[in-house]
């Protein structure tokens, strides 16, 4: 019997699924299933947060996840304020967190924030006056929560439910992505028993993040009886030089194309989170073909964003 996501305790922040226990990740699932007929437009949801106040907060560029949050608010009903980073008090010395008190105090109630240190989300979470949600939206290589829940949702939709039953492949620059982490926890609380982790050994994660999980640097010879390919992008923007090939060289031995996806369970389906840089993880026969899951994983953003921003202001 599936929990419903209004008879759960309310989370006051989303900064992190670990922890979060599967019931809870299965009801914001549902929840998001429910909003998806309203998720790509219409105006049948616009007064569920109407009078309520949503500000996106980038430190970091961002494409999806910025625009899925915009979109989400607004079909809520929701004002939304953009805040600008670049142009603003922040490039005159302004702490975040005074920037998020100032802003608080202008009515604003939920705060969906990128950040490129890890932890930054949850410090200011920490420090925010009682009432003001938090919503990770991408710190350092450490948290993405609503990606991880849009790669289950997606997952779900075409492979249904029972999880202990999928064998899950998560492919590239591991030790870099929170996208990586996010799923690792989200997949580890619904009952995936086969998780495996392919990367460079300059790009595996620390032996500690991959309890339970199989991991390897030699992609073909894990293929086989894989349901779910994620590719990842590589990170250079976080590495430290020098510790990947050429684009040519790591597309050689991690590029996810027809010949390597045809070594995997017939019928596996290939998520990456963007933005994709073909040719180099991915080609685009791939990411454009029939197994491609991608943009439907983009779609299922602003239903996951809906639940998300509903459940932390309680509407
Ligand atoms: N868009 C994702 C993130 O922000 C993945 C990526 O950038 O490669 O983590």
């Amino acid at each position: 019997m599936p929990t419903a996501i209004a008879s759960v305790e309310r989370l006051p922040h989303l900064l992190t699924l670990d922890g979060l226990g599967g019931d809870r990740i299965h009801a914001l699932l549902d929840a998001a299933e429910a909003l998806r007929p309203h998720a790509l437009g219409g105006t049948g949801l616009r007064q569920v947060l109407a009078g309520r106040t949503v500000c996106n907060l980038f430190f970091e560029s961002s494409t999806r996840t910025r625009s899925s949050f915009q979109l989400a608010a607004q079909r809520l009903g929701a004002d939304l304020l953009n805040f600008d980073v670049a142009a603003s008090s922040l490039s005159k010395g302004e702490s975040a967190l005074d920037t998020l008190r100032s802003l608080r105090a202008m009515g604003v109630e939920a705060f969906v924030v990128r950040h490129a240190e890890d932890g930054a989300v949850a410090a200011l979470a920490a420090a925010a006056e009682p009432g003001t949600a938090l919503l990770n939206a991408g710190d350092g290589r450490s948290n993405h929560p609503t990606q991880g829940l849009l790669d289950l949702l997606t997952i779900r939709q075409h492979k249904g439910g029972d999880f202990s039953r999928l064998a899950v492949l998560i492919v590239g620059d591991v030790r870099h992505s929170r996208v990586a982490r996010s799923a690792l926890h989200g997949l580890r609380q619904l009952g995936c028993r086969d998780i495996r982790v392919c990367a460079p050994v300059g790009l595996m994660p620390d032996a500690a993040e991959l309890a339970g999980c199989s991991h390897g640097t030699a992609l073909d010879a894990m293929l086989e009886g894989v349901d779910v390919l994620m590719a990842l992008r590589l990170q250079r923007e976080r590495m430290e030089e020098g510790r990947v090939p050429s684009a040519a060289a790591y597309f050689n031995d991690y590029g996810l194309d027809e010949r390597r996806l045809a070594l995997a369970r017939p019928g596996a389906i290939v998520l990456h989170p963007g933005p994709m840089n073909r040719g180099v993880e991915i080609a685009s026969a791939v990411a454009d073909g029939p197994q491609s899951a991608v943009l439907d994983q983009v779609a299922n953003g602003v239903a996951v964003r809906m639940a998300v921003l509903r459940h932390l202001l309680g509407a």
